[in-house]
């Protein structure tokens, strides 16, 4: 098994290589053959999370430990399957859901594991996908992608389920009424496209970069406004007749989580999905006085996931700018992506 691995925080990633592993018990190893790139590898390889006023959460005290695989977003085939993982087929080709608890505690029964205390994400908590191999603890978290594209499918493991579990927060209304997207990114473009697929109102997108900015107008974007204008709040309560009932942040800094709460109308939302890192004070009256909410979206559920896959298997895969790479390149993808230089997603193909 080779593994592109974080040996030290910051470092460039450490080819490994080790006899591939035997699943026991419930466990399942699938060859990989598609792992997205996503730009949180970029905070789990540099070992923090900016937290604003130059303070930092360091994840070695989150009990990330190294060295680690990264890579979340796993499509690969089932090669070998323990004594006690049911029903799985070898040979079929399925999406990891990476997003997993300890599968025994209430908030896990209940369906949220993303949200468990003892959190075994692939790729974060346990080895993931910049391998040529990875190891998936129960058969509950693979999904059957039948004739999708390996590549295509890939990125719904986070890019897919964060914008979805981010849509489903915004609620009903946005079946109504526009939602605000700030960030054309990998995630905002995912989002534009599952908003459209799941049938609500259309997007208004919110980018700095004007190139950004069109890809998000040639995507279908209602509209699409420059966050860096100074008028920017003014222009999006225009846009959606006095404020927007929901805004997501798939940037996260101090100036967009602030645009969003300028932004929104009474009664309206603000979900934070974006790591950049930041602070904003909110005068607390507002909240009572413009009945608003801020809320975080991390990643989705599984049953979510289950959602997510019927949506597209009916719509079919969201149609994002993709572009695929060799595990070997791994490096280097990382890099473009910190430069600023991916449009949609970079997915490396081991197999
Ligand atoms: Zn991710
Ligand atoms: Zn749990």
């Amino acid at each position: 098994m080779r593994s592109f691995q974080v040996c030290q925080c910051g470092a460039p990633l450490q080819l490994n290589e080790k006899p591939t592993p035997k699943p026991a018990g419930t466990q399942v190893l699938l060859k990989v053959i598609a792992a997205g790139v996503c730009h949180s590898d970029l905070h789990i390889w540099d070992g923090y999370y900016e937290l604003g006023g130059g303070k930092r959460l360091q994840l070695l005290d989150r009990g990330i430990k190294l060295p680690l695989t990264m890579g979340h977003e796993n499509v690969g085939e089932v090669v070998a399957a323990g004594p006690d993982a049911k029903d799985v087929k070898i040979g079929a080709r399925m999406l990891a859901h990476p997003w997993m608890g300890c599968g025994e505690c209430a908030i896990c029964k209940r369906g949220d594991e993303q949200l468990c205390k003892t959190p075994r994400n692939l790729g974060v908590f346990s080895d993931g996908g910049y391998s040529d191999f990875v190891m998936v603890p129960h058969p509950r978290y693979l999904f059957e992608i039948g004739d999708l594209d390996p590549a295509r499918a890939a990125p719904l493991a986070c890019s897919g389920i964060t914008t979805f579990g981010a849509l489903k927060k915004a609620g009903s209304i946005i079946k109504d009424e526009p939602v605000v997207i700030i960030g054309a990114g990998g995630l905002g473009l995912m989002c534009l496209a599952l908003n459209t697929m799941m049938g609500n109102k259309g997007a208004i997108l919110v980018d700095i970069d004007p190139v950004k900015r069109d890809a998000a107008k040639k995507a279908g974007a209602l509209a699409v406004v420059d966050g860096n204008a100074a008028d920017a709040a003014k222009q999006i309560v225009k846009l959606t007749d006095g404020g927007a009932w929901a805004v997501i942040d798939y940037v996260g800094s101090s100036k967009t989580v602030q645009l969003g709460v300028d932004s929104i109308t009474k009664g309206g939302k603000v979900i934070v999905v974006g790591l950049f890192g930041g602070d904003i004070t909110v005068s607390t009256p507002f909240f009572p006085l413009r009945a608003m909410a801020i809320q975080g979206s991390y990643v989705g559920s599984l049953p979510e996931m289950k959602e997510l896959l019927a949506l597209v298997r009916a719509k079919g895969l969201p149609p994002i700018p993709l572009t695929t790479r060799s595990l070997d390149e791994v490096g280097s993808a990382l890099d473009d992506l910190r430069a600023g230089k991916v449009l949609g997603r970079v997915v490396l193909t081991p197999a």
